[in-house]
């Protein structure tokens, strides 16, 4: 048997993000990956960071609180990540637009202007006129915007990169083709896991296998309430730049990259594991993003993709002790990207002082 400090089972952004942390503070960490690390959601993501497009019409609450504490720390987490590795991940701070096509869309974007307004958050109401001062290539039908200039974005595979060359760099272990087929447990303790290699013995477990974190341990009951939704994502490029922020409508955002991508998201889809991308979803994101952006049309396609977010039953993370010796860090839905250096923070607090700095009783994993 071999044995570490702690053993995370998982190697997406919240796995590595909590390795990496980990290690940071002395604590020897074995990763366990059961394919590559970054291969599922965190690859699939669109990189966007932004707690308010989030909350539009609900921006308050211990889980935007918690998204709005994750962002402020980006800025500190990229530079440190750059620093270790040397590499750049495209950390970007433009904000974000939201059109409104007609006075329906106006009057819903009114209202959410209003409400961020009134708890003091950046936002501004643009005219048409304003909009294409900013972006001189979306559609003239386009009538009004909000523009949100603290939504900031990332490009998450270049992160995911840097992340792991970081956490291996601070000497964690990762072991990839390593499926966790089950924990081990000593009494009422989780005491390690078992692979299809061999087993392993931690003093702590943490369960970071996003959208399969139930597989994790198939024997608990009730099953750990997590479950896979679909989103698929269109990719285009276009030679000379289209656009400088992420824009949202009411039926998809476009996220531009550097390099002249843009992606083009995204669906929700209760279909469990399958991940296939479909001629529907690619007909309507297209549709959508050509209604805001009639430029498209000129782009080449490179590529569609699909992934799962790991949604829970109230939409929100399960983070924290499920029972000695093991914690969760999952459920982190639509938005893992935003919330990995919240959550590496909180986790490595639990493990090293056994309190977080943070009240996690809203994502305790025994709510349900
Ligand atoms: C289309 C789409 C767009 C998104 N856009 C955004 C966005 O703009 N901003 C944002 O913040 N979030 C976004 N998200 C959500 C974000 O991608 C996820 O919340 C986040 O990636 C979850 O990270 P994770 O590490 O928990 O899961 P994952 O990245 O899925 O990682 C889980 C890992 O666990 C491994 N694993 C599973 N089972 C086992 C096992 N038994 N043993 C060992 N390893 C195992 C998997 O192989 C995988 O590598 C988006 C998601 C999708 C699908």
């Amino acid at each position: 048997m071999r044995t570490s400090d702690v053993i995370v089972v998982g190697g997406g952004i919240i796995g590595c993000a909590i390795a990496y942390t980990l290690a940071k503070e002395g604590v020897s960490v074995r990763l366990l990956e059961r394919e590559e690390p970054g291969c599922e959601a965190s690859r699939a993501a669109a990189g966007m960071l932004a707690p308010q497009s989030e909350a539009m019409h609900e921006p308050y609450g211990p889980f935007f609180e918690l998204c709005q504490a994750s962002l402020r720390l980006y800025p500190d987490f990229i530079a440190e990540i750059e620093e270790v590795t040397g590499l750049s991940v495209e950390y970007r701070r433009e904000g974000a637009l939201f059109l409104a096509f007609d006075f329906a869309e106006g009057e819903v974007l009114a209202a959410a202007y209003e409400k961020q307004k009134a708890i003091g958050l950046a936002v501004e109401d643009l005219t048409a006129d304003e909009v294409h001062q900013r972006e001189p290539a979306l559609s003239d039908a386009v009538q009004m915007a909000l523009f949100l200039p603290d939504e900031h974005q990332v490009d998450n595979r270049k992160l995911m990169g840097a992340l792991i060359l970081a956490a291996q760099r601070r000497g964690v272990e990762i072991l990839t083709g390593r499926p966790v087929l089950g924990l081990l447990r000593e009494g009422d303790r989780v005491v390690g896991v078992r692979t299809s290699h061999d087993v392993y013995s931690a003093a702590c477990v943490i369960n970071c296998a996003g959208a399969w974190a139930a597989t994790v341990d198939l024997h608990r009951h009730p099953p750990l309430p997590v479950k896979p939704i679909r989103g698929q994502i269109v990719v285009l490029h276009t030679r000379a730049p289209l656009l400088e922020h992420v824009v949202h409508s009411a039926h998809c955002y476009i996220v531009p990259r550097r390099d002249g991508r843009l992606l083009i998201g995204s669906t929700m889809e209760d279909v469990g594991y399958e991940k296939r991308v479909t001629a529907d979803a690619l007909l309507r994101l297209l549709a959508a993003a050509r209604q805001a952006l009639p430029a498209i049309e000129r782009c080449t396609f490179i590529e569609a993709w699909a992934g799962f977010r790991p949604d829970t039953p109230d939409h929100l993370p399960i983070l924290g002790e499920a029972e000695p010796g093991l914690l969760l860090a999952t459920g982190h839905f639509r938005n893992g990207i935003l919330l990995a250096p919240i959550t590496a923070r909180l986790i490595t607090e639990l493990v090293t002082s056994g309190q977080a700095s943070r009240d996690l009783t809203p994502f305790r994993p025994h709510r349900f």
